[in-house]
């Protein structure tokens, strides 16, 4: 490592960074490329001999960032929303820059230690328990994503289940939660030898807005129990993926204790908004939670990855998790006086990433950050407006944070569904293609339906009002003219 080469190409790359920021809206928000165009743009081989940075850049330039969907583009309204900041990226650079390996606490004290100062002020901040933060049994911990968060704790209750059991049950383990909840349950599922067979993705309607109903998972838990099925895992969800629905925590978690079961939280995307007084009454119930979930790296400004999870029983993960080969042993671990963040997660290497957290919360302060979220919310209702003065339009789910799913209506006597979805995947498509705006699509009750998430750190008003023109001048086009 060469202080001073990195000191000059160091300057120049944040230079080359800090101009696409400044140019990303005029980049086409999703990629324009046809699959396997990159093969045809570079070279068979490594090179021989190295390189300049300024060619590497230029390649970059011209090959690599036509093949990018801009995420951090302000008319990126896809998917939900993944964060940069100056703060995330700082934090960023700092942990390539000291670029440890923090399995084990001895492996550089600080990164664990700073790991679970910073959880307990988050989950302070979202006022969790006081059983999930440190000082107690349980604590915080980073995952990458949230689907390795709910491949841990599913994989500790599970264990836990067993010990109870005993071991041969585990084909008659099964695991509940919607057919809204993310499919990363169901890879948890497969990875924890669940059989395939006792998932339940219980069925939501419109009723109630696609949240799961508290009936439906008691019947189904009884159901099963009767017919000699053991109930071990139950999932609910703060903003769902397809329309940030929220199920009724409260009455999950008491059905899940009295059945002796895990209940996990998913707020991947929603809990962010729930450092807001008012939008913490979407947490209600995490009390019976025996874990929570959220990813910083959604929408609180946290580069990826930057998954946070808390549970209540650090015990139940460790147990599942931990492993003790002589070439780890050392006295810290052994006297019991650290934690050894190796034993709460699947990996063995793990990366600093409290640092662009700690910075995030260090460099923003709260109330900053209250105020991002709200923003986000508040231009969201905006883009829920305008849907509602169109009367070709029409909002297809009650919005709660800064997502909005919709649709364009199908001409007046046309009630044909398929012909309707595909009026609107056609829509999408050719909204899309304009390279103005990117969003993407769900299906509720059978509908193609169209989301609109709001959460891009660069989005402002104006950016919404032109996106909309776009959806809008785009429908008048498709109306006018008939399907393929
Ligand atoms: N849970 C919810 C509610 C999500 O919306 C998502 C992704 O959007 C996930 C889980 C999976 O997230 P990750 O990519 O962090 O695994």
């Amino acid at each position: 490592m060469d202080s001073e080469q990195l000191r000059e190409y160091g300057h120049q790359m944040v230079d080359f960074i800090a101009d696409y920021y400044k140019n990303i809206e005029n980049y086409p928000v999703l990629s324009q490329v046809e699959p396997g165009y990159l093969r045809k743009l570079l070279p068979d081989a490594a090179p021989n001999r190295p390189e300049s940075l300024q060619n590497v850049l230029d390649d970059v330039q011209s090959k690599i960032l036509p093949g990018v969907t801009h995420w951090q583009s302000p008319n990126f309204y896809a998917y939900y929303p993944s964060n940069s900041s100056v703060a995330g990226f700082l934090g960023e650079m700092l942990s390539a820059a000291i670029n440890m390996v923090g399995f084990s606490w001895i492996t550089s004290p600080a990164a664990t230690e700073l790991e679970m100062i910073v959880l307990d002020w988050l989950g302070k901040l979202l006022k969790l328990p006081q059983e999930f933060l440190s000082p107690g049994h349980g604590g915080g911990v980073i995952q990458g994503t949230a689907s390795e968060a709910v491949l841990v704790v599913l994989l500790a209750a599970r264990d836990k289940t067993l010990r109870r059991v005993g071991k041969s049950a585990l084909g008659k383990l099964v695991v509940y939660g919607s057919d809204q909840t993310h499919s990363a349950l169901q890879k948890a599922c497969q990875i924890g030898g669940v059989h395939p067979e006792n998932c339940r993705l219980l069925k939501t309607d419109s009723s109630t807005n696609y949240a799961l109903p508290p009936e439906i998972v008691s019947e189904a838990i009884s159901h099963d129990i009767s017919i000699g099925l053991i109930p071990f895992f139950l999932c609910g969800t703060v903003g769902t993926t397809s329309s940030a629905t929220v199920d009724p925590l409260y009455s999950l978690g008491k059905i899940a204790k009295s059945n002796d079961m895990w209940f996990h939280v998913d707020a991947a995307y929603a809990g962010s908004a729930c450092i807001c007084p008012e939008y913490r009454k979407y947490l209600d119930g995490v009390e019976e939670a025996d874990s929570f979930n959220m990813n910083a790296h959604k929408w609180f400004l946290t580069n990826f990855d930057c998954s946070t999870l808390w549970v209540k029983d650090r015990n139940a993960l460790i147990q599942s998790l931990s492993t003790n080969p002589e070439f780890l042993k050392n006295k810290a671990s052994q006297a019991n006086l650290v934690v050894d963040y190796k034993d709460w997660q699947i990996p063995l290497g793990r990366r600093f990433r409290s640092l662009k957290l700690w910075m995030v919360l260090r460099l923003y302060g709260v109330e900053n950050l209250q105020h991002y979220l709200r923003n986000h919310i508040e231009l969201a209702k905006y883009f829920e407006e305008c849907v509602g003065q169109d009367s070709r339009f029409e909002v297809v789910a009650p919005r709660l944070f800064a997502l909005v799913c919709f649709r364009l209506l199908p001409p007046v006597g046309d009630n044909e569904v398929c012909r309707s979805n595909k009026l609107n995947q056609v829509l999408l498509e050719a909204v899309n293609s304009t390279g103005k705006l990117f969003i993407s699509h769900t299906a509720l009750s059978g509908m193609y339906t169209l989301r609109f998430a709001v959460g891009a750190p660069l989005t402002e008003r104006r950016h919404i009002a032109a996106a909309w023109k776009v959806l809008q001048d785009e429908a008048s086009t498709l109306l006018g003219a008939p399907l393929q």
